[in-house]
């Protein structure tokens, strides 16, 4: 058996594993490499791989940085099957379409800048959606036989909705080993899904996500009563609150959160719009999947429809996002993108940064290089749409919604498979946060682990 990591290998995003069992080549994730844009297209473009060679996909979850070269690996050939949990399929139903026309914006893009080079788009919307003809789907604890000696299993992996950790039981001619891919390992305690449950038993082989290894998260309980304090300060001042989001599972958290304290009379009643046609479209993909929801919240239990509730209103069309703009009083406005680098959320921005009443609230990761890193630094002008704006508005931070774990939720994961590992590989982070992850591991007594690099076989 040989595994060779082909993404999320010395850094966070294009998670893509190789493993090679006796003639069988099995991938974890396809993701994309995500980033600035030329950058990023040119590791995406250099597809490593022969499609035609892969016997099955195995998708841990709907993330763009998980699943977003799939459509290019159909597109080159792959005609197998591309396995993942119910719920992730129907969120890649809307996420491909919505990552294949921004593929299409950037090649118009880069092609009125003159780059050479680029016959076409990495992949169409249309090249997105045949995808989701391949895809099966798996519910979690299931087991199934994926190719001759190879049983898939996922378990819940707590980040978002349908994600999964991915366990494989291979018998190569008697001999039996168990490789885990822990996927994106999320937090105890998000709203709305369930908690992380590791697989239990003795993983020969571990392949671990390290994102943040070496840091430490406010808890989601300290993060609703931060909400609940920035909401009730902005509203008594009569300012707005901007909410750059990512519309898949960070937005749909947040109008939670939102339905939860207006419920408890812990908020003032103010509007609450959602501005993202594509958070709209995941929130109707999450009220397909109850199935998923954590019942031991008292919200999920005690409602109907999570996602519904007098003061919150979805807004898709562009002239109802505009109308925003002339909104008097306060109000909250979630909209992506979740690092302020595109999207509607930057008008809301232009229109209101300069306005000391108003709040920007950060609640998800920034990349250095992006506009929400750079509000949230401090900055007293940042450039919007290429015209410099006073930033007036407060910034505020609250980091307690990562769908992350941090080292001691990684530590609890690791410890709740119940045996140590026998062997473990470091994927998914930062060079700083994959040595953590590696130290945490040999802390928990795994004799041996590795960060692989780019492309580096491990005989296993
Ligand atoms: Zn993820
Ligand atoms: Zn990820």
């Amino acid at each position: 058996m040989r595994l060779t990591c082909w993404g999320a290998a010395g850094e966070v995003t294009g998670s893509m594993h190789l493993l090679e069992i006796g003639s069988k080549r099995i991938l974890l994730d396809c993701g994309m490499f995500q980033g600035r844009r030329e950058e990023a297209r040119k590791k995406n473009e250099n597809f490593p791989l022969t499609p035609g060679d892969i016997d099955a996909v195995v998708v841990s979850h709907a993330h763009i940085d998980h699943t977003g070269r799939l459509p290019l690996l159909i597109k080159k050939g792959y005609a197998g099957p591309i396995f993942c949990t119910p719920a992730t399929r129907d969120l890649a139903s809307v996420m491909l379409p919505d990552s294949g026309f921004i593929q299409e914006k950037d090649f118009e893009f880069l092609k009125k800048r003159g780059h050479t080079g680029m016959a076409e788009p990495l992949y169409t919307a249309a090249d997105a959606t045949r995808v989701v003809d391949s895809m099966m789907s798996l519910p979690y604890e299931r087991p199934l036989d994926i190719a001759p000696g190879i049983r898939l299993t996922y378990t819940d992996a707590g980040h978002m909705l349908g994600s999964a950790s991915v366990v494989l039981d291979i018998d190569e001619a008697g001999v039996k080993r168990r490789v885990v891919f822990s996927g994106d390992v999320g937090r105890w305690g998000l709203p709305i899904i369930r908690d992380p449950k590791p697989p239990k038993g003795l993983a020969d082989v571990l392949i671990v996500e390290s994102t943040y290894a070496n840091r430490v998260h406010e808890s989601p309980v300290e993060a609703q009563s931060m909400l609940a304090g920035y909401v009730n300060q902005v509203a008594r001042r009569g300012g707005k609150i901007f909410i750059p989001s990512f519309a898949i599972e960070r937005a749909q958290e947040l109008i939670y959160e939102l339905h939860s304290l207006v419920r408890d009379n812990a908020i003032p009643q103010i509007p609450i719009y959602v501005d993202s046609p594509l958070a709209v479209n995941a929130t109707d993909v999450f009220r397909l999947h109850p199935e998923a929801f954590d019942v031991s919240e008292r919200l999920v239990r005690e409602t109907d429809d999570l996602f519904r509730f007098p003061l919150v209103k979805y807004v898709r069309s562009v002239d109802e996002s505009k109308a925003l703009n002339a909104l008097h009083g306060p109000a909250i406005i979630i909209a992506a993108s979740g690092m302020a680098e595109s999207g509607r959320i930057l008008h809301h921005l232009r229109n209101g940064i300069g306005d000391h009443r108003n709040l920007v609230l950060i609640v998800g990761y920034q990349a250095s290089y992006t506009l929400g890193h750079r509000l949230q630094e401090g900055a007293k002008e940042v450039r919007i749409f290429g015209e410099m704006m006073p930033c007036r508005a407060e910034v505020a931070t609250i980091g307690g919604y990562s769908g992350h774990a941090d080292k001691n939720e990684l530590r609890r994961w690791v410890q709740g498979l119940d045996q140590t590992p026998k062997r473990a590989f470091t994927v998914h982070g930062e060079t700083e946060q994959l040595h953590a992850m590696a130290e945490l591991l040999r802390g928990l007594g795994v004799r041996q682990v590795d960060t692989p690099a780019l492309g580096q076989p491990f005989d296993l």
